[in-house]
């Protein structure tokens, strides 16, 4: 006699849930990231191809594994999940669709990872919408290839009221640098400064720093350690991190009183930390 393993909870209530299409897709937007998978896996399997449309496109991964699923080639299904990600391409590449449709100004704008093209950043200081900022994030969307002026003149438009700025991750050079100091300089208001993970030499991180003089507000602010801890090969040399963030954060304290300011390089290719320097420096896990 076989003895059947009974389902668990969880494939219970995503049989449940998949008992109707339209349930199923309403519940997405509240469904844990954990869930996907799972509930994935089984409305392929079932076939339900509206459910599996309505999961791609809200797809909270960066990787769709497919691959996979498709051992078993159903067209349907195939069709299913390439409507899907043209549905999630279409809203991760139209960000600014949100605030062109706004007619009150936002206070908060968020648009983390986002492909962003020129001409959706010299939207920026056109849209009235933005005119009162007190929140931008705008970490992950890189800016390498974009010419970074309308970001200039939004940063001069929003200087009285922004509150917190975030731009980890954005890929910036010294170039882009160089024309947001002058904005930057401006923001009085500004409580948080997020800088991480752009490429910035310490001539520019000089530059920037005394130029953050009037900014007393700041509370928490984050730089990339500058390029020159790095050697050829990409590796940090603890010495010369130690002795230019140790430089850097005198010529602040020169000047102003900073509250809780940190340098930090990339995240280690080995262990995927950080190495922080504050009052002292933190190195990743494989340095001494
Ligand atoms: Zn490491």
């Amino acid at each position: 006699m076989s003895v059947q393993t009974p389902p668990t909870l969880m494939q219970l209530a995503r049989q449940a849930l998949l008992r109707s299409e339209a349930l199923a897709i309403s519940a997405l937007e509240k469904l844990p990231m954990e869930l996907f998978p799972g509930l994935f896996k089984d409305a392929v399997h079932a076939r339900h191809t509206r459910v599996v449309t309505a999961m791609v496109e809200a797809w909270p991964f960066p990787c769709l594994p497919v691959g996979t699923l498709m051992k078993t080639p159903n067209m349907e299904i195939f069709v299913a999940v390439l409507h899907g990600i043209d549905m999630h391409l279409d809203t991760r590449f139209l960000p600014l669709s949100v605030p062109r449709c706004l007619t009150a100004p936002l206070e908060t704008l968020t648009i983390t990872g986002f492909h962003l093209s020129q001409r959706d950043l010299n939207y920026f200081p056109l849209c009235h919408n933005l005119c009162q900022l007190k929140q931008l994030d705008m970490s992950g969307v890189v800016l390498l290839p974009l010419d970074p002026m309308p970001l200039q003149v939004l940063l001069q438009n929003v200087a009285d009221t922004l509150q917190s700025l975030d731009l980890q991750g954005c890929r910036m050079k010294d170039s882009h640098l160089t024309h947001l100091i002058p904005a930057l300089s401006q923001c009085s208001q500004l409580t948080k400064l997020n800088l991480y993970d752009n490429d910035f030499s310490m001539p520019i991180l000089k530059d920037l720093l005394y130029h953050t003089v009037n900014l007393r507000k700041l509370s928490v602010e984050q730089y990339p350690a500058p390029l020159q801890c790095y050697d050829e090969s990409g590796c940090i040399s603890v010495e010369r991190f130690s002795h230019l963030c140790h430089e850097l954060m005198d010529i602040l304290r020169a000047r102003r009183q900073p509250k809780g300011i940190s340098f930090a390089t990339r995240t280690c290719h080995k262990c995927a930390a950080r190495s922080v320097y504050d009052l002292v420096p933190r190195l990743c896990f494989c340095l001494p």
